[in-house]
């Protein structure tokens, strides 16, 4: 009892084992999921806004840079001008990123004036539409000037009227919104329009359109997103598509780009300046290069009134201290807090929700495969190890039946031997019937013999058949006159229905007729007393020739009944009724026939006999 249960629970130990295994790894590649998300939010987060910087610097550095005195345009002296470019394209990566430069007054009718690089100086020139177009935005343009001008890829810089105790600009990002409040309070007047610079001119600093979408965005593209697991796209004020890798559908992340709010403005910073600002935001940068004080201290957000009513606009307030009275001076709102173009970054997957969750998938799905496959592998390991275990002692039965068989006519030989060597018969008729029980028995011998060795050889794949054309009924015919002798001997009544004009099978007739002698041997063998009939018919149908051996013996228990073409099979009950017999002969009846094309099949009753069909396909 104990040794059979055993291996059944252990296999339902382990299963639950893998179950259990199955369930922590849900689990546990859940969080893993949630933690990957988290990760790849913040780094895809973080890429986008560096990408955003790297942009935004080199465009705010061909801004910025050019800041120049107002006198430098009275004077025509172009030195600080020629400084400044020399320094820009010392520093750049993409010296061809400004096409050209242009400066007009802040008047109607005055000429227009463009930067030659060979000759170092500003030189007048004519006007074109497009600079026209600019001029006459910025002229228009008052408090919403804006120093971008997209459709023409041109910077546009305002140049101030001469601040006499304003020597140096700082510019810094603007406070949040509750510390404009404040500072307000603290402020000790209110700024009016009159209070600003007033502007004399414009400098137009004209990019080229390809540096910025052939070099500069794919450059970039490739620096911080070099997998290509995102989908970058980017966007102008318009919707109008400046760049793309591919087709941007929900952005996982986005930032604005060619934004001229310098707070990142490290390339053309006096970094020795940065620390004594002062407050914990650190983030102002000195552009003006001729700046050598660190007098500079507070920097404060205001609201001053425009001209137009109700209309209130955010400025910047400088205050310096290094002066009797500190003086507070403002600038127009020339710091845009926005780009103007959005760049908007995909995970090539649609989302990172979605690929987290196919990665999530794919790795559920390999886990719980390799679990499956070993919860497979158990099962089948355990049914092979009942198989192997079933059929070893079927062997073992095999063995004994064997040696039992081959006892009985071994005796009868050896008996009939002795009492020939003996003398005992000494008449001829007597020693003729001696010599008769001798053959019987050795023929009976031989064919067990034969039938072992048979199985061994159909096993081991070895055994030939010669397949022809036969006609069935001459097989049969055959058959039944190799088992005459026995069925007289045990008297029994056979009947014979063979349909006429059979048609003929491809078939090894000696292998053949062998595997209906058994058929008609077992109806012999497992027949009772009361019932020594036997019945053999072969008709034609569907293609098939059938051929039917029945008797009215034992019969088969129908548990019994799937098991009976499996080698070394007997029932229960011929053994307990010591009824001879290997457990071979109908496994290789089975085999023959499948050899053959055909199949067998059995019906039967228990107590009331049974049938087993052979089915033969036609030849051609
Ligand atoms: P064997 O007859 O040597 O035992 P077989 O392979 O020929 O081996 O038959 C397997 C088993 O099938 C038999 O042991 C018996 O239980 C059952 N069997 C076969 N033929 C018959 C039959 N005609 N009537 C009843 N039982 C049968």
């Amino acid at each position: 009892m104990k040794r059979s249960w055993f291996p059944i629970l252990m296999v339902v130990a382990l299963l639950a084992l893998l179950g259990v295994l199955a369930a922590l790894q849900y689990v546990w590649l859940g969080q893993i999921s949630d933690a990957d998300k988290d990760r790849m939010t913040r780094r895809v987060q973080t890429d986008t806004e560096r990408f955003g910087e790297d942009f935004n610097r080199e465009i705010q550095g061909a801004y910025f840079n050019f800041q120049t005195d107002p006198e430098m345009w009275q004077k025509k002296d172009w030195t600080q001008f020629n400084e400044r470019y020399d320094f820009w394209r010392g520093k750049t990566v993409y010296p061809n990123l400004i096409r050209d430069f242009y400066f007009f007054e802040n008047a109607e009718n005055t000429p227009i004036l463009q930067y030659d690089p060979a000759k170092r100086e500003f030189t007048e020139t004519g006007w074109t539409d497009e600079i026209k177009k600019l001029q006459t935005k910025a002229l228009a343009a008052e408090e919403k000037f804006q120093p971008v001008d997209e459709e023409q890829f041109a910077l546009v810089m305002p140049v101030h009227e001469a601040a006499k105790t304003f020597d140096r600009i700082l510019i810094r990002k603007p406070d949040p919104a509750p510390g404009l409040t404040k500072s307000i309070e603290t402020m000790p007047f209110t700024p009016t329009r009159d209070d600003l610079p007033k502007k004399t001119g414009f400098l137009v600093i004209k990019l080229d359109e390809t540096v910025v979408k052939n070099q500069i965005l794919p450059d970039l593209a490739s620096k911080h997103f070099p997998d290509g697991d995102f989908n970058l796209a980017i966007v102008g004020n318009r919707d109008q598509t400046i760049f793309q890798t591919e087709n941007v559908t929900a952005a996982d992340a986005s930032v604005k780009l060619f934004n001229l709010s310098p707070d990142n403005l490290i390339f053309f910073a006096n970094k020795d300046l940065l620390p004594k600002i002062g407050g914990s935001n650190s983030q102002g940068v000195i552009i003006n290069q001729k700046v050598q004080s660190s007098s500079v201290s507070t920097i404060r957000t205001a609201t001053i009134k425009t001209d137009a009513p109700k209309k209130e606009t955010s400025r910047f307030e400088f205050e310096l201290k290094n002066e009797e009275k500190p003086r507070t001076i403002l600038r127009t709102n020339s710091l845009p807090g926005d780009g103007n173009w959005t760049l908007k970054v995909q995970h090539s997957a649609g989302s990172l929700d979605n690929f987290i969750a196919n990665t999530r998938n794919k790795n559920l799905g390999v886990s719980f495969g390799i679990l499956g496959l070993l919860a497979v592998s158990i099962v089948l390991i355990f049914v092979s190890a009942q198989r192997a275990k079933v059929f070893a002692q079927r062997q073992i039965d095999f063995v004994s039946s064997v040696s039992h068989e081959f006892r009985t006519p071994l005796a009868v030989i050896y008996s009939a031997g002795e009492n020939l060597a003996d003398g005992v018969a000494r008449e001829e008729a007597q020693i003729s019937r001696y010599g008769n029980l001798i053959k019987g028995e050795g023929r009976k011998l031989s064919k067990m013999v034969e039938q072992i060795l048979d199985f061994a050889g159909a096993n081991s794949g070895k055994k030939k058949y010669d397949l022809r054309a036969q006609d069935v009924r001459e097989i049969i015919e055959n058959a039944l006159g190799e088992c005459q002798s026995l069925i007289d001997e045990k008297g029994f009544a056979v009947e014979k229905d063979l349909a006429e004009n059979l048609p003929l099978v491809k078939a090894d007739a000696n292998a053949l007729s062998q595997a209906i002698q058994n058929l008609i041997f077992n109806s012999l063998k497992y027949s009772t007393p009361a019932e020594k009939w036997l019945k053999i018919s072969a008709k034609n149908g569907g293609g098939r020739v059938k051929i039917a051996v029945e008797d009215k013996g034992i019969g088969i228990a129908p548990k019994d009944l799937k098991h009976i073409f499996e080698p070394f099979f007997r029932a229960k009950a011929v053994v307990d009724e010591q009824i001879h017999g290997n457990g071979l002969g109908l496994s290789l009846v089975r085999e023959t026939v499948e050899a053959h094309g055909g199949k067998i099949s059995a019906e039967s009753e228990l107590g009331k006999g049974s049938r087993f069909i052979v089915h033969l396909p036609v030849d051609g």
